[in-house]
């Protein structure tokens, strides 16, 4: 089984991406006509539709596939779904449409940050632009007076949208809220450069504000206590933004900065060993989220001094 309901009219679907479990997951809202939260990369398409089939769902029936943002784990895959679901269209970002339209970029610039890890996602397919609908925010209907909204939530990407789907108050935060690495139950931060903590802290006040009761992690999972896991996840981007601050200003390195970080975060402390030799989280969590904080500290002490 690869589908779990896991609220009204809402669904859970493993992706297994790259056979690796609990790592990415997309959602179904069944609503007026089944939505798609996040398509996943190119080479767990095969995965979601038979997931999609297991729920018994036709898919000339998906009515939009709505990704978080552009980055290959979320919606690297949309192109190559879209050639299987005929009246689907996807909503994104404004700034995302480009991307999807012409996926080149989007591909070179994930092999050179990624490496090894984006031939697991595999390469983005083109979509073409009438099929896409680019938002900032805005409202879908999703029948018995319930809807979706997306919200501009920026800071781990220029382009991150979060959703919230008013049947069981819950937000799609897209990278916005962190990595709930659900093993653990625990959330670990998601700032890749150019990260911006300012941007990223007000994305999270704007989610706050909904007062929503439940997160759907893309990475992974649907957590309770959604307002205690946003607030908490600005403390942690806080401390991880002070050791990396203190420690550019100490002249340490990006691998100081980064055994300072789990050492000080308790969370880190707690599933350092864990991070250290999982297959994709020794990449992106400890090499790119620490270097977004790295970079982010090199700015704040090139503006301050005089
Ligand atoms: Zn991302």
């Amino acid at each position: 089984m690869h589908t779990k309901g896991i609220g009204k009219n809402l669904y859970q679907i493993e992706l297994n991406a790259g056979g690796i479990p609990q790592l990415i997951c997309s959602y179904v809202i069944m609503g007026k006509k089944p939505i798609l939260i996040e398509s996943g990369p190119t080479n767990s398409v095969p995965n979601l539709l038979s997931a999609l089939e297991e729920l018994g769902i036709a898919f000339g029936d998906i009515e939009y596939v709505a990704i978080t943002h552009v980055h290959l784990d979320h919606g690297g895959g949309v192109g190559t779904l879209l050639k299987r679901l005929p009246n689907a269209k996807v909503i994104v970002h404004s700034r995302g449409m480009f991307h999807l339209v012409n996926p080149e970029t989007l591909w070179h610039s994930a092999q050179s940050v990624l490496g090894t890890i984006a031939n697991i996602w595999g390469p983005p397919e083109p979509i073409p632009k009438d099929r896409i609908i680019p938002v900032t925010e805005g409202t879908f209907d999703l029948g018995e007076g319930a809807k979706l909204t997306a919200l501009e939530t920026l800071g781990h990407a220029s382009h991150n949208l979060s959703f919230h789907e008013s049947f069981n108050n819950g937000v799609f935060p897209g990278d916005a809220a962190g990595t709930y690495v659900a093993k653990y139950g625990v959330v670990v931060p998601t700032t890749p450069p150019p990260f911006r903590l300012e941007v990223a802290l007000a994305s999270l006040d704007k989610l706050i504000a909904l007062n929503p009761s439940v997160l759907y992690f893309s990475h992974f999972g649907k957590v309770d206590n959604a307002v205690e896991h946003l607030r908490d996840y600005k403390v942690q981007l806080q401390l991880w933004a002070d050791i990396a601050f203190e420690g550019v200003c100490q002249n340490q390195t990006l691998d100081q900065v980064r055994e300072s970080i789990i050492a000080q975060d308790p969370v880190m402390s707690s599933i350092a060993d864990y991070v250290r030799n999982h297959k994709i989280y020794s990449k992106t969590m400890l090499e790119n989220c620490v270097r977004g904080f790295y970079e982010w500290a090199q700015r704040k002490q090139s503006m301050q001094v005089p």
